[in-house]
Formats: C-alpha cells, sequence, structure tokens
C-alpha cells in the first residue's frame, strides 16, 4: 500500500499554514517548522500590558475571497465582522465626521452617491475621480508607478488627500510613487470596480492568531523555536530539511514559505532552483500604537484619519482603540512613548471625546518588513522550483495580489496544487515507499 506523503511546510505564516492545510486535507501528513515562539508570522497575537492584542490591525475586503474561505474552513465565520455594505467614517481636524458609503446600485455606480456627499471633495474633483474610476477599468498594463498615473488622470491634491491616499496607500502599504500603477489599477478594479459588495471591510473579532491555531491543529506534527537552515537533496528531489540545532527531518516534499531574504539563505542556490531576484524585495513597515482609554472615544467601529499618521483607527473593544500607520518608514525607529504620544495626540485633535478620555495605558507594535513594496518592474516568483518536490509560498510571490493576507493565502493554495500536479512523478520516481534516508526528527511541541 502506498502511504502518503510526508510533508514539510516552513513557516507558520498564513501562505504555509493554508498550503499545509490542502496538503493535509488531501491526507498528506504535515509537519510544520517555525523559526519562533509563535503561529500565525504577521498575523500572530500576544500579551501586551495584559491585553492579548494582534501584531498589528488586519482587515480584508469582501473580495479577498479566498481568505473568507479559509476562515469559513477553519470555523471561524461567527467571529468574522463583515460591513453589510461599504461604509468608512471620515475624520479630519477642520470638519465634522463624514461618511462615505455605497449604494445598492451596480458597480461602478454605486460610489456615485457616496461621492456627492462626500465633503472633502468639491463636484470638479468628484468629476475627476469618477472618470479616473472609469479609466482604471480599460486600462491594461499601465507603465510607472501610481502616483504618475493619478497625475496623467488628473487628480489634485484634494483628491489625494482624501481618497486616493486614505485608501490605496493602506492597502498598498507604500507611498504611491513606489507603487506600479499596474497594482494601483488591480485594487481599484478588484476593491471599487468588481461588484458593489468588494470593497466591503472585514475582520476577525478574536485574536488573529486562532486561524493559525485552528489551521495548526489539522497537522501532524508542529514544531516552534524551529528555524530550518537549509534542506537535503538527494539528486532533483529534496529529502528533508536542516534545522538549526544541527539536526534534520526527513520528508518527502517540502514547502518553503518564509519571506524572501530567509528563503535565500535556505537556498544558497535559489537562482539555480529557478527562483530569481529575491534580493530585489524592498520591505515596508507597519505600526500600530495601542491605547486604552477610560471610556469609548471613536463613536464608531473604525474610521480613517485625514492629513494624519495615523491612517485608520479601531475601536476593537470599548475603549481599547489601534492606531494604524502604514507606509511607516519615517516612524518604525521612534521610540515608543513617543509613537504612544504621536497616536494620543492625532485621535485627540479629530475626536473631542478622544481629547476629554483618560488614557489609561498605550504600546506600539511594529514590523519594519511588514510587506513588500510592489515597486514597478519588480518580478515576484511563483510557487515551482526546479525541483518538483520543493515549491515555495508567501504573500511576496507572484499572485497578483499585493502583499496582504489574500496574497499569502492565495500563494498557499498555487503551492499546495504545485505539489498535487508533481507528485505522480516524484512519487514514481522515488517508488512507493516514500520517504528517502531516515533522519533524527525534531520533536512536536
Ligand atoms: C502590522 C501589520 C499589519 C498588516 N495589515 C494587513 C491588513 O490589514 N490586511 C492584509 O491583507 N494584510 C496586512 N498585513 C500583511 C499580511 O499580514 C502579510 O502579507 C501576510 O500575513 C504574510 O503571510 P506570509 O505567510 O506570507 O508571511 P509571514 O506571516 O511573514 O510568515 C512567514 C513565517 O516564516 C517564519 N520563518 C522565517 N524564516 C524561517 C525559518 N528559517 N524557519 C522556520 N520558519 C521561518 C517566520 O517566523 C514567519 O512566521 C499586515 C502586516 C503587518 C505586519
Amino acid at each position: 500500500m502506498t502511504r502518503q506523503p510526508r510533508v514539510a511546510v516552513v513557516g507558520a505564516g498564513l501562505a504555509g499554514l493554508t498550503a499545509g492545510l490542502a496538503l493535509a486535507r488531501r491526507g498528506w501528513r504535515v509537519d510544520l517548522y517555525e523559526r519562533s515562539r509563535l503561529l500565525g508570522g504577521k498575523t500572530t497575537s500576544f500579551e501586551v500590558e495584559g491585553h492579548e492584542v494582534d501584531c498589528g490591525q488586519h482587515v480584508v475586503l469582501a473580495c479577498c475571497t479566498a481568505t473568507l474561505d479559509l476562515i469559513d474552513e477553519l470555523g471561524l465565520n461567527d467571529s468574522l465582522y463583515v460591513q453589510p455594505r461599504f461604509e468608512a467614517t471620515v475624520l479630519s481636524r477642520k470638519r465634522p465626521p463624514a461618511h462615505l458609503r455605497a449604494s445598492s446600485l451596480p458597480a461602478p455606480f454605486h460610489l456615485m452617491a457616496g461621492f456627492a456627499r462626500y465633503p472633502f471633495l468639491t463636484t470638479l474633483d468628484r468629476i475627476q475621480v469618477g472618470r479616473a474610476l472609469l479609466a482604471a477599468r480599460g486600462e491594461r498594463a499601465p507603465k510607472g508607478d501610481m502616483a504618475a498615473w493619478l497625475r496623467r488622470h488628473h487628480q489634485g491634491s484634494r483628491a489625494m488627500r482624501a481618497f486616493w491616499d486614505p485608501f490605496l496607500v493602506p492597502a498598498l502599504n507604500a507611498p504611491l510613487d513606489r507603487v506600479s500603477a499596474e497594482m494601483g489599477l488591480f485594487v481599484i478594479r478588484t476593491a471599487f470596480l468588481g461588484s458593489s459588495d468588494a470593497a466591503r471591510i472585514a475582520y476577525l473579532r478574536v485574536p488573529l492568531v486562532r486561524l493559525a491555531e485552528a489551521a495548526a491543529a489539522r497537522f501532524d506534527g508542529v514544531h516552534l523555536r524551529q528555524a530550518v537552515v537549509g534542506v537535503h537533496r538527494e539528486g532533483n528531489r529534496v529529502t528533508g530539511v536542516k534545522l538549526s540545532g544541527g539536526t534534520g527531518a526527513a520528508c518527502d516534499a517540502c514547502v518553503l514559505a518564509v519571506p524572501p531574504r530567509r528563503l535565500s539563505t535556505i537556498l544558497d542556490d535559489a537562482p539555480a532552483l529557478g527562483i530569481e531576484g529575491l534580493d530585489a524585495f524592498e520591505p515596508m513597515p507597519i505600526v500600530d500604537v495601542h491605547l486604552w482609554y477610560d471610556r469609548p472615544v471613536l463613536g464608531c467601529d473604525f474610521a480613517a484619519l485625514l492629513d494624519s499618521p495615523v491612517q485608520w483607527a479601531f475601536e476593537k473593544s470599548p475603549g481599547y482603540v489601534c492606531c494604524s500607520m502604514s507606509a511607516a518608514d519615517a516612524l518604525v525607529q521612534r521610540p515608543e512613548r513617543e509613537l504612544v504620544e504621536l497616536g494620543r495626540s492625532e485621535l485627540a485633535a479629530v475626536l473631542p471625546e478622544a481629547a476629554r478620555a483618560k488614557l489609561l495605558r498605550g504600546a506600539a507594535t511594529r514590523d519594519p518588513d511588514a510587506t513588500f513594496i510592489p515597486s514597478p518592474g519588480v518580478r515576484r516568483p511563483g510557487p515551482a522550483t526546479a525541483l518538483p518536490n520543493l515549491v515555495i509560498a508567501g504573500a511576496w510571490t507572484d499572485t497578483g495580489w499585493p502583499a496582504t493576507i489574500e496574497s499569502a493565502v492565495r500563494s498557499g493554495r498555487s503551492a499546495a496544487l504545485t505539489l498535487f500536479s508533481n507528485a505522480a512523478g516524484w512519487q514514481n520516481a522515488q517508488g512507493s515507499s516514500g520517504a528517502g534516508a531516515p533522519m533524527e526528527v525534531a520533536h512536536a511541541v
């Protein structure tokens, strides 16, 4: 009887977890290796000041269908909030809170009524934004960066400040002059022009790490604090992973779901395996400031802030506000107390209730490598390598999406599909006995 293959999945972020789940669903035996003590990668949660917080506020949109499927598969649908219709509260220093709401009209007309009432744009701005949206619908393979594309389409400073920057910069986690127009237009088309439902904001109401915990519970072995430093090969096949303690573990196949720089240390001949350009990926930080007040302050679940380094604020429970700062390369090195004060003062400037409330505690979380900039010309590798039983995954790989949760999940699926389709070939070559030479197997935790 042919036994099911044993696969080593390296990296407990959503890419690795999704790949592992897809493989486990087909009966493959999955061993997960993660260098840190926590599951979830960037979507992990940990304790700060006695509260379990996410490493940063994460949201997806209703168009992120692979992520919503994953949440469903992991039984967390009851903890998922999805807006019934796209709506965002927008806060500014000079005006009362405004709302940008979609109507029930089909896309792209669903946004028209919302724009008509949006006070931060003049009538001319609204017309120009509408024209740019329509142009985005038809334009294929635009050249250059997104800021230049918007300038070419006559987007002035008000439209940039009140619409494009608050919605596109957090989605792409980079200033728009560093993002390819192709990726910018992909986001516009997918979120705003695909269907009137696509831009509905969704997030989990439980700590994000619950996703990773639910996925990992379906694997055969979960090896935390186990950094993979290389792979064993025989001919054109991977036969095991090398662990940092000098031990190893045998496998029939391997998914490397780690960021690009880590991948180049695990595979010192990545270009020879068909994985080019790992040094070209430029990381971009995200900083989150967590503020605990003595009372609720936001007046809604979440809001965008104009003219502020805090692009979005989320009141995750009454009085606990998470301030999200994307494209935060100018902030990531600042001391925690400065970041907390920045978050506090920015909220106080736009919310009278936050100015009156007493701040009980504050903390900052930061990830210098939160995402990778989808710069013009950057080439992202797909899941396949020159070795049929070795695949790669990660939000940064070629999924067509910016480096997001959705991209991570899609990459994990593609990696698993690639292994499935290669499996017949390498299993025949290997014989029905399965794994190569036995090695010392890392302990399961
Ligand atoms: C603060 C913050 C906010 C964000 N907000 C959003 C958002 O709102 N919406 C959204 O869609 N996306 C958001 N993102 C991006 C999103 O979290 C990531 O794109 C996605 O989670 C990446 O998943 P991944 O599996 O590709 O990589 P990772 O999550 O980075 O997982 C890689 C894993 O590999 C492990 N690893 C590395 N090297 C080794 C090794 N040698 N051996 C074993 N393990 C190793 C790492 O420890 C890590 O756990 C945000 C990111 C951050 C940091």
